[in-house]
């Protein structure tokens, strides 16, 4: 009657045995996809009342006089509603990713037009301040979905800014590999400690650090990031060492470079 969802896993078991191991995951996968289906409308429903609170909260710090005490408390609340407003979207971009479990990798991503809208953001946030260099393997071309790989660089590139001081130095990179194709931030940032590593790409987590309260991120970029590759086929590495700075890179395995 009802479709079941059985996961088989075979271990081999001495020279010329195997173990068979069968078990029925409907359960699980359905509650997995109720726990997405409830963040996704949630952050989906969120958006409204907080588009309104920040619209009102414009208009009144507009209106307050410059020395109006409620000026400040104002532009706090400002602050924390348009965070709150980027947390949601970050979570509703999250399940769209979790979501599309087959996506269509068939397609050429545009290398040129993706690598110049990442530059333009880059050069947006750095605002003069960081010294950025980009290198783009012109003659590199690869499968997959244009909208995520972008996603996954830009989450990586507005990182690299956000942890490193203004006057650091920060390279963005797509190049060939023996592999297939690596794209790479390198930043002479803050870094981050061994053990926190391999905990990065969990959804919220966040190195307990000044600079990551005052940065005012979602602590879901990463896990973005580890979404999109992973329908990529490939995954992130990091490499970092405290106080002197990080590199995030992935490889596109090379049956999805062209
Ligand atoms: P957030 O929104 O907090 O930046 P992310 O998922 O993008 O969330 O990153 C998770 C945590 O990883 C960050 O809070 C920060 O502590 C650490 N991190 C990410 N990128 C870097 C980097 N380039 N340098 C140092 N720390 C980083």
């Amino acid at each position: 009657s009802e479709k079941r969802i059985v996961e088989i896993r075979i271990i081999a078991y001495g020279e010329q045995q195997m173990l068979l191991i069968a078990r029925d995951i409907t359960r699980v996968r359905q509650l997995e996809g109720m726990r997405k289906d409830f963040v996704a409308n949630v952050s989906h429903e969120l958006k409204t009342p907080l588009t309104v609170l920040q619209g009102y909260l414009e208009v009144m710090q507009s209106m307050a006089d410059e020395d109006d005490p409620n000026q400040r408390a104002l532009s706090l609340m400002q602050q924390q509603a348009s965070r709150m407003k980027s947390m949601v979207e970050q979570l509703l971009v999250l399940s769209r990713i979790e979501d599309s479990a087959e996506i269509n990798l068939e397609k050429v991503v545009d290398m040129q037009k993706m690598f110049a809208i990442l530059r333009s953001e880059a050069d947006a946030l750095a605002r003069d301040e960081y010294e950025i260099s980009f290198e783009l393997d012109p003659q590199l071309n690869i499968h997959g979905d244009e909208l995520q790989l972008r996603s996954a660089c830009s989450n990586l590139i507005s990182n690299a800014i956000r942890y490193t001081e203004p006057g650091g130095k920060i390279h963005i990179g797509w190049q060939r590999v023996a592999t297939g194709a690596r794209f790479s931030v390198t930043d002479s940032g803050i870094g981050i400690a061994q053990q926190h590593v391999a905990r990065l790409t969990e959804r919220f987590y966040r190195v307990d650090n000044a600079r990551s309260r005052q940065t005012g991120g979602s602590g879901l970029g990463l896990a973005i990031v580890k979404h999109a590759l992973n329908h990529h086929h490939s995954e992130l590495l990091i490499n970092s060492i405290p106080g002197k700075g990080s590199t995030f890179s992935f490889i596109i395995p090379q049956h999805l470079v062209v």
